[in-house]
C-alpha cells in the first residue's frame, strides 16, 4: 500500500460496520456501479447464464466498461428485497463504505453515515484493515472521485 498506510487518519482507532441489508445504497437516484470483465463472468456463472446474455439483460455500457443496469427509479437490477448476487457482487459494492471519496474527509464521512444505517454497528474494522479495503477498491479503478447527487438518499455516482 506504500504511504497510505503510513499517514494518521481520523480513522485509526477502527470504524465498526455492518450492512443492515436496508438498500439504501441499491436504491434511490441514478448511479454507477462499474463491473470488471471478471465480475461480469462471475456473475454470469452465478445466474447460470452466459456472459453475454448476463451483459445484455443485466448491465449498461460504461465509459470503457459497464455499470449496472437500474430501474428508472434508480433501483438496482439485482436489488429484490436484498441484493440478488451479493455472493458474487462487484467489488464497488462489496468494499462500500470504506471507499477514498468517502473516507477522504471526515466531513464527508459523517455526511455518509446519515444514509447508511450500517456504519457504526456490528464488528470495528481497525484502521489497518480500512486502509486495506481501499486499496482493494482503488486498484481496479481509474478514478474514485464523483459524486453525481450529494443530496440524494443514496450513496450515487460515488466511485471508489
Ligand atoms: S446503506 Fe449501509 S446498511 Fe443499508 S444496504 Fe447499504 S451498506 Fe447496508
Amino acid at each position: 500500500m506504500g504511504e497510505l498506510d503510513q499517514r494518521p487518519y481520523f480513522f485509526d482507532e477502527g470504524i465498526r460496520f455492518a450492512c443492515q441489508q436496508c438498500g439504501a445504497c441499491c436504491t434511490g437516484a441514478p448511479g454507477v456501479v462499474r463491473v470488471s470483465d471478471s465480475e461480469i463472468a462471475s456473475i454470469a456463472a452465478f445466474l447460470g447464464l452466459s456472459v453475454e446474455a448476463t451483459v445484455d439483460r443485466t448491465l449498461v455500457v460504461w465509459e470503457a466498461g459497464h455499470s449496472v443496469r437500474e430501474d428508472r427509479d434508480g433501483r438496482c437490477l439485482f436489488y429484490e428485497d436484498g441484493c440478488r448476487i451479493y455472493p458474487v457482487r462487484p467489488n464497488q459494492c462489496r468494499t462500500f463504505p470504506f471507499w477514498v471519496s468517502l473516507l477522504r474527509s471526515e466531513a464527508r464521512w459523517h455526511s455518509i453515515r446519515r444514509h447508511c444505517p450500517g456504519i457504526g454497528k456490528g464488528r470495528r474494522y481497525s484502521g489497518a484493515e480500512i486502509v486495506d479495503v481501499l486499496a482493494d477498491s482503488i486498484e481496479p479503478r481509474r478514478s474514485f472521485d464523483v459524486t453525481r447527487n450529494p443530496s440524494s438518499s443514496r450513496p450515487d455516482g460515488i466511485e471508489p
